[in-house]
């Protein structure tokens, strides 16, 4: 059987024919190339339109990404036709069935992409599949945006917003979950982590909707504060207990890389290298080596350590029951810190400090909403799709 066969049985496109097929090696990389020409009387499409016209010249072939075969990539090779179109009165280059856009990726493939972001990370597709975040992305964007079309948003109560960075977090994405107690489930993703780009959410979920929300739970990020306060001011804004564990793990490794260095110009530079995960660790997941170590650590009275047990120290916050004594906690426990003279740290309580009220809706929406969705919801680590899995977003 030729592989044309297959392609013609599973994806094959009106007005095209499949060409020869040829398999390179390139640079130890095998892939599939796929030529694809228009049927000899078939007249080009009008991307501005939609509407057939007669050929105006041929462009420069473009590549098209399809699904791997065997695990060999695959690429359509296309010379793209332009339209003198009648009805928008201008050259245009044509739409081909297989690609949206100037998108480099097939339809099918960017699918395929999506489906698989549901069950692993994004950057994980990007690694298996040798295919970029960007293009990974902008698969999962378009699987939303037709979700979104297909979306069922009655109901809506409570919602999670949440950053995403890549490239050592010069880009970031802005994702908005439904984290109802009864559902979880991705709603929306956009460019940028600006007041633009979460006003972008509020305008398209609208004025109706957003009325009816009673929970919003985001990080500390200043932009999303802003918005959220300017359009869903009478619902609760929780700050989420994940981004407060990050605040600190943060500040302890900073105290830890400025004590080795002062380690370091008073000669004793052993001390604290290779320390990093014994202190970021938790509690319950050291080891006897690490506990050994940490005991050790301990006895030179570091700030690093000293860190990591103001952090120790503030775990119980979670556990109250009531509002004010939590709060109470709260501000003894910044009290502490203030004192410590551990700068970063201080920074952490102040900011703690700040954003108070915000902090204690934790305790007030216990309960109304999912128990995962306010402390895990953004475990960048894990898959970004997964959890709502009810066929809205495919
Ligand atoms: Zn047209």
């Amino acid at each position: 059987m030729q592989l044309q066969t297959i392609l013609n049985r599973i994806q094959k496109h009106r007005g095209f024919v499949y060409g020869p097929i040829r398999l390179r090696d390139e640079r130890g990389h095998l892939r599939l190339e796929v030529e694809i020409y228009p049927h000899r009387r078939s007249r080009p499409r009008c991307s501005g339109c939609g509407r057939r016209g007669p050929q105006y010249d041929t462009l420069d072939a473009r590549w098209f990404e399809f699904v791997p075969l065997w695990g060999i990539r695959v690429f359509f090779l296309y010379l793209m036709r332009r339209v003198d179109c009648v009805r928008c009165g201008k050259v245009r280059v044509e739409q081909v069935p297989w690609a949206a856009g100037k998108h480099p990726v097939t339809t099918a493939y960017a699918w395929f992409l999506a489906r698989w972001a549901k069950r692993v990370s994004w950057r994980e597709v990007a690694t298996v599949f040798h295919t970029s975040w960007d293009t990974v992305y902008r698969s999962v964007a378009m699987a939303v945006d037709w979700g979104r079309a297909h979306l069922d948003l009655a109901g809506i109560e409570a919602i999670g917003i949440d950053e995403l960075q890549w490239q050592h977090g010069h880009r970031y994405v802005t994702v908005v979950y439904q984290i109802d107690a009864a559902r979880k489930r991705l709603l929306w993703v956009g460019q940028d982590r600006t007041k633009k780009t979460l006003l972008g959410f509020f305008r398209w979920f609208g004025k109706e909707r957003t009325q009816a929300l009673r929970f919003v739970c985001s990080d500390m990020w200043k932009a999303y504060l802003t918005v959220v306060a300017k359009k869903a001011g009478h619902a609760l804004h929780i700050l989420d207990r994940f981004h407060i564990a990050q605040q600190m793990g943060k500040a302890i490794d900073q105290v830890r890389r400025s004590e080795v260095r002062e380690l370091r110009q008073h000669g004793r530079p052993a001390l604290l290298t290779k320390a990093r995960w014994v202190l970021l660790r938790r509690r319950e997941n050291r080891t006897a080596e690490d506990r050994r170590r940490l005991r050790d650590l301990v006895r030179h009275n570091l700030k690093a350590v000293r860190a990591m047990l103001l952090r120790e120290d503030f775990e119980p916050f979670w556990q109250y029951r009531s509002v004010p004594w939590a709060g109470r906690f709260l501000d003894r426990w910044c009290t502490a810190v203030m004192r410590s003279r551990i700068d970063p740290m201080k920074k952490v309580a102040r900011m703690l400090r700040a954003h108070r009220p915000l902090l204690m809706n934790w305790f007030r929406a216990r309960g109304e909403i999912s128990a995962g969705a306010v402390e895990g919801l953004n475990n960048k680590a894990k898959p970004l799709l997964s959890g709502h899995g009810d066929g809205e977003v495919p």
